[in-house]
């Protein structure tokens, strides 16, 4: 059920409101630039628990821990040179780092999963960085949705997870990246992406003059539990590589349609809206990238059976946007 007065616009008065609701152990839904985040001050275990709980995820999932500036990170975190100077050039922004803990940071276990390691992340959206700049510790925040299921861009789409099991939402517009951040591992010898997203390998080679090693997980056991392949879905069937489109499907375009048929007839250009969402007509990845989850989540509540998925090059963030469809498209299979 969607109710309206959920969604509260960020003045300072409800900056104060979520702030005040961290600091009493509740969590708090917010804006950040990847997508809608489910926040808890990170340090209180009983407030972490509840994410586990609401999203009903596995407690052996660590999250991402948020930080209003890189300063407020370094009291949990060990940054090295490479972190430092990633985080010179992309933060705030869509990058998290997994990195070592410091001893006695005082971050809760749950967000950890209990290991020496602790992924943080400086959001660009200013709401996310008010919220925790006020509250002055940092907010570990996994996507704001049930697990596995595809991630809110906009903040109506966090009421239709959970409705009246969370008390409010900040608003903050539609989520400009649309993706979850990229995950780099830094703690090996070889910096690893261990989760796709905007920054591809090639932005964080140019910063650190090293290879960046990403093998394709969909297709591996998991080594960070973020890359199980029960991830992104939604609940209708996806059939990716469409070239045309069935009787009882609905198209995720990308780029032009203008020559693509329906297979009983027809044009897909003369689609009625409901049947049809285009990532991106010009063919911008970043653009498709914005767009995906939210256009999935619109498909996936049209009348039709099925969604036909075109194919998104695999280069850049296109890399990203496959890992989110090939994992959405696996999870119906299991
Ligand atoms: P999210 O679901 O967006 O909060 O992203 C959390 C993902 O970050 C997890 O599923 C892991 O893959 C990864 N992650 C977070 N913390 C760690 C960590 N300490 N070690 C390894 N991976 C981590
Ligand atoms: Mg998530």
């Amino acid at each position: 059920m969607l109710t309206k007065h959920m969604i509260l616009e960020p003045t300072d008065i409800n900056i104060q409101k979520a702030v005040a609701a961290l600091r009493a152990g509740q969590l708090v839904a917010f804006p950040t630039e990847t997508v809608y985040g489910l926040g808890a001050h990170a340090c209180d275990g009983v407030a972490v628990a509840k994410i586990f709980a609401l999203k009903n995820r596995p407690q052996i999932n660590p999250l991402i821990t948020h930080g209003a500036d890189q300063d407020m990170l370094e009291d949990y975190a060990i940054f090295d040179e490479r972190a430092r100077a990633l985080a010179a050039q992309f933060w705030p922004g869509p990058l998290s780092f997994i990195l070592r803990l410091k001893e006695k940071s005082g971050i809760s276990d749950l967000v950890t999963a209990g290991l020496p390691t602790i992924g943080v992340r400086v959001p660009a959206h200013k709401v996310a960085r008010d919220v925790i700049a006020a509250l002055g510790a940092p907010v570990a925040a996994p996507s704001a949705n049930i697990s596995g299921r595809l991630s809110p861009t906009a903040a109506h789409h966090v009421i239709e997870e959970f409705g009246d099991k969370i008390s409010f939402v900040l608003a903050g517009g539609v989520a400009d990246v649309g993706l979850e951040s990229t995950i780099l591992d830094l703690t090996t010898h070889a910096p690893t992406i261990l989760r796709p997203g905007a920054i591809t390998a090639t932005d964080i080679e140019l910063v650190l003059n090293e290879k960046i090693s990403y093998e394709d997980h969909t297709t591996l056991t998991p080594k960070s539990p973020g890359q199980l392949l029960r991830h992104y879905a939604p609940r209708k069937k996806l059939r990716l590589h469409a070239v045309d489109v069935d009787e009882n499907e609905a198209l995720l375009a990308f780029g032009s349609t203008r020559f693509m048929a329906a297979r009983h007839g027809g044009a897909v250009k003369n689609f009625p809206h409901d049947r049809i969402r285009n990532l991106s007509e010009a063919g911008d990845l970043y653009e498709a990238a914005a767009y995906l989850f939210r256009y999935l989540r619109e498909l996936d509540q049209s009348p039709y059976q099925s969604i036909a998925v075109m194919d998104v090059p695999k280069k850049g963030v296109g890399i990203a946007i496959n890992d989110r469809l090939q994992r959405a498209a696996k999870a119906q299979e299991s």
